[in-house]
Formats: C-alpha cells, structure tokens, sequence
C-alpha cells in the first residue's frame, strides 16, 4: 500500500509507523529519519541540512525531493511505502505525483496541547530512531533504548524555540496539504490524541484493514 502519514510534528506518525510496517508489510520511510541519519554521518548532505533542521526550518524543496525519489525507486518501495514527513509543501505533494501514485494520506488530527506535551518529553534513540517519552513511555533503563542498546537523547530541534518554529512551519506550509489530499478524495482522519494502542486499531478501521 502506498500511504502518507501526514500531520503536526509530534503526532505520532513515527511512533505509529513502526507498528503500521508489520500491518502493511511496506517500509517506513521517514526524511526527518533520513536526514538525522546524514548528520550523525556527517555526510555532504547531513552537513548541509543540520542548521536548517536544528532551528526548525524546512530543507529546501529541490533537496528534499530528490532523496524521496531516489528512495521510492528502491526495491523495498515497490510494493509500497508509509512516508512520513513527505511532502510537507504543496510543491513536494505536486512532484511526488509525477513519479508515484498514492492511495490513501493517513490524516493525524490533534490539538496544539498534544503536541507540546508529546515533543516536550519526546526522547529518541540515536542508534535505531525509536521514539520514548519522559512520562508516557519510558526506557526500561535510564537513557538506554529497550530495542538496541543505543543512546537515548532529546533532539536538538525539540527544544521548545524550535518546537514554536515548527509548528508555525506546520500550519503555513503543510496544513494546506489537508486540503489538496481531500479534494482528491484519499484522505483519511485519524484521532492522534489517544494511546498507540488505539490508534492502530483506528488506522486498521479507516484503511479497512
Ligand atoms: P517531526 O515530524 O517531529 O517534525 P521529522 O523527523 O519528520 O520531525 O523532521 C525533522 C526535520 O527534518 C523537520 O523539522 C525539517 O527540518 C526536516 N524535514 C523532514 N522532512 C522534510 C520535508 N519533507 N521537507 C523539508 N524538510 C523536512
Ligand atoms: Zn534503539
């Protein structure tokens, strides 16, 4: 199946698309993911990327583009793929219809206070890109990701100056998206407020599955 997860950082897209990949069988593919990746590696591209992100800003649409499309020409993608984080602007979502066609755009509906909370305690693996929380869902071990032993860290664009930037960049550029998915009639709302749980069993029902 190829999906979209779209919505506000924080939404749990990504804490959804590790459990969504058993259900669908596609792979996760993540450009927030990709990115940390490039930085971590400090490749030509993470070295490009890493002031942009830290402060909360969107990669360029050209950059962004490309490593989506070298990505959805792999084997892995061919079947289908969740992606998460693409597009976010209505030029990507136009140039991503040029080289693939996607079935449904899972919407993420939840309120501003949500997202404070979930990115306010949000804590990551630096190794396999797991996501924790300070109160919801702690590591087993102070600091240690239960899944691979990896560092668990707060990243650097969750502090709360870049958390505002975001979600202004949210509701300028990738809201608008909503509305083009709608009017192509492949939208589908899912209430990201609850436990992971539940919405799993919410993605199943609206993807009827
Ligand atoms: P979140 O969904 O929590 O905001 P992501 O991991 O999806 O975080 O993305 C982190 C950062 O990577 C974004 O704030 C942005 O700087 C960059 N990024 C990710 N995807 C895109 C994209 N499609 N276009 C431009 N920048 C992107
Ligand atoms: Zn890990």
């Amino acid at each position: 199946m190829k999906l979209i997860f779209l919505g506000p950082p924080g939404a749990g897209k990504g804490t959804l698309a590790v459990r969504a990949v058993e259900i669908v069988g596609c792979p996760h593919i993540s450009t927030g993911a990709i990115f940390r990746e490039a930085i971590a590696a400090q490749s030509a591209l993470g070295l490009k990327v890493k002031a942009i992100i830290d402060a909360g800003k969107l990669v360029d649409d050209d950059t962004t583009i490309e490593l989506v499309k070298e990505r959805l020409a792999q084997a892995d993608a061919q079947k289908g793929y969740i992606l998460d984080g693409f597009p976010r602007t209505i030029p990507q979502a136009q140039a991503l219809a040029q080289f693939s066609v996607v079935e449904k755009v899972v919407n993420f509906d939840i309120p501003d206070s949500g997202v404070l909370e979930r990115l306010g305690g949000r804590r990551v693996c630096r190794k396999c890109g797991y996501n924790f929380h300070t109160v919801f869902n702690k590591p087993k071990v102070a600091d240690v990701c239960d899944h691979c032993g990896g560092e668990v860290y707060t990243r650097d664009d969750d502090r709360p100056e870049a958390v505002q930037k975001r979600l202004e960049v949210y509701r300028a550029q990738t809201a608008p998206l909503i509305d083009f998915y709608r009017q192509q009639g492949i939208l589908v709302d899912i209430d990201a407020s609850p436990m992971v749980d539940e919405i799993v069993v919410s993605f199943k029902r609206v993807l009827g599955l």
